[in-house]
Order: structure tokens, then C-alpha cells, then sequence
């Protein structure tokens, strides 16, 4: 899968793009990001990017010609362009799941007041929030929609079942996913002393029952937790 991201601020996605899941998504070629800074294809001598807005008002506004010509350089016959922006669709785990199935997606992450509407009408495909709050920039809500969605590019995470079983996922109906535990078997709290233990159950090396309780536990949590999943 192929990644654009057009954006002013290229530095945000250095840190995110290059650790963790991110970068062996990209390492593996599983995904190819490409972060493109918008002042490339700025107008004149002096890349302008931004204009006042017609009607007055406060703030600037990103002007239609260089979104324009960065759309059409980066067009592909499959892509998809996804605006960030406060007034999209809220993004949930299904949308994830979803654009993780795209071979092309180019995100657009807006600026001050936003983008001038005739790029919206003519090169967005779809426009996506991340909540009703209102950010500075659309670095961070591109940054999240791309972390959820890659996590359900195909080999990308280790275990096909950790994509699959979790939080939100249609494995768990919607729900929350189970209370997980490691080593050590026993763990004594430093402070009361109490010995904590790991759920028998967890121990006994059963896979059915192990499945069993995690599913009575994952609705237990969703009903305690998230009463409006259930
Ligand atoms: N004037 C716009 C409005 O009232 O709808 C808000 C512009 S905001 C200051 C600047 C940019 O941040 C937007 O163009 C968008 O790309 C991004 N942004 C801000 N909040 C966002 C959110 N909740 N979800 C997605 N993008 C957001």
C-alpha cells in the first residue's frame, strides 16, 4: 500500500513514521510512506501557500492552486484522498479496517482556517475528524488515522491475531478486549504485600477454556467500561 501525505509541516511525521510498527511497516515494504511538503508546489518565488479569506475574517486560508497541482502530480487510477478535517465523518475502528484495504491513499492535512472549498469539492474523496475538538493542524489526526489503519495492512503485525482480537473488533462483537497478564505467575505488591496472582485458567494451557474466559471477560469489561458497546 502507498501512502501520500501532504502536509506543511513534514517534520511532524519523522518521529512516528520512522519507530515501532511504523517503520517496520515501511522497512518490510508493506507500506510506502511519502511526505510531501506542500511549499513545493507553493506559488512564486516565495512557495505562498496560504491566502486572505474573500468575505474577511480572521486566520489565512490554504489556497486552491498548489493543493490542485499536488493532487494531479500524485493522482493514481486506485487512490483514495482522505481531507482531515474537524467537520468529516468521525474516524472509527471499522473505517480502519476499511482504507487499510485501499491500494492508494493520499491524506491531506489542513492548516489555519483550513482549505479553500473548491479543493474539497473537486480532489477529496472523503473527510475524516478524530473527535468534535478543534486542533491546530491536521498532522496529528493523519498521524492517528494512518497508525490505526496500518496495524490491518496485511503482515504487518506479527501475529494476524492481534489485528483481529482486540478492542472494537468484530472477533469480540464490538466489545472490549480481555484483561491480559504475564510474568511473573505471582507478583508481590511492594507496598501491601499481597500476593497478586495470574487467573488459573491462564495457566492450565487449555485453549478452549482460555477462550471461553477471555470471551466472559472481554463482555464483562465492555458492559462495565463501555455500556454503550454492549
Ligand atoms: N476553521 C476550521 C473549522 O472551524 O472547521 C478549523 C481549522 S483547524 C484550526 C486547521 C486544520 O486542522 C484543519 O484544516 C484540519 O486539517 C485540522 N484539524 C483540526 N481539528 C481536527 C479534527 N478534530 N480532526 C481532523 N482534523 C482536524
Amino acid at each position: 500500500m502507498k501512502i501520500d501525505i501532504i502536509t506543511l509541516f513534514p517534520k511532524y511525521f519523522t518521529g512516528p513514521l520512522g519507530q515501532s510498527m511504523m517503520r517496520k511497516a515501511a522497512e518490510s515494504g508493506a507500506v510506502d510512506f511519502n511526505v510531501h511538503d506542500l511549499r513545493k508546489w507553493g506559488i512564486g518565488k516565495r512557495r505562498t501557500v496560504d491566502g486572505i479569506p474573500y468575505g474577511g475574517g480572521a486566520g489565512m486560508v490554504m489556497r486552491p492552486e498548489p493543493l490542485f497541482k499536488a493532487f494531479t502530480e500524485l493522482q493514481s487510477p486506485g487512490m483514495h484522498r482522505i481531507y482531515l478535517t474537524p467537520q468529516g465523518k468521525r474516524f472509527e475502528q471499522p473505517d480502519a479496517e476499511r482504507l487499510a484495504k485501499h491500494k492508494h491513499l493520499i491524506l491531506l492535512a489542513g492548516h489555519y482556517e483550513g482549505i479553500d472549498n473548491r479543493v474539497r469539492e473537486r480532489h477529496i474523496d472523503e473527510e475524516l475528524s478524530i473527535g468534535d475538538y478543534v486542533l491546530t493542524g491536521g498532522e496529528l489526526p493523519a498521524l492517528m488515522v494512518i497508525d490505526a489503519l496500518v496495524r490491518h495492512v496485511p503482515g504487518v503485525l506479527g501475529d494476524e491475531r492481534s489485528g483481529k482480537e482486540e478492542t472494537f473488533s468484530e472477533a469480540l462483537n464490538g466489545g472490549l478486549e480481555y484483561p491480559h497478564y504475564t510474568r511473573p505467575e505471582i507478583f508481590k505488591d511492594p507496598q501491601t504485600k499481597r500476593e497478586l496472582k495470574v487467573p488459573d485458567v491462564l495457566l492450565t494451557g487449555h485453549h478452549a477454556d482460555i477462550e471461553k474466559w477471555r470471551k466472559e471477560q472481554s463482555g464483562k469489561v465492555t458492559k462495565i467500561r463501555r455500556p454503550d458497546l454492549g
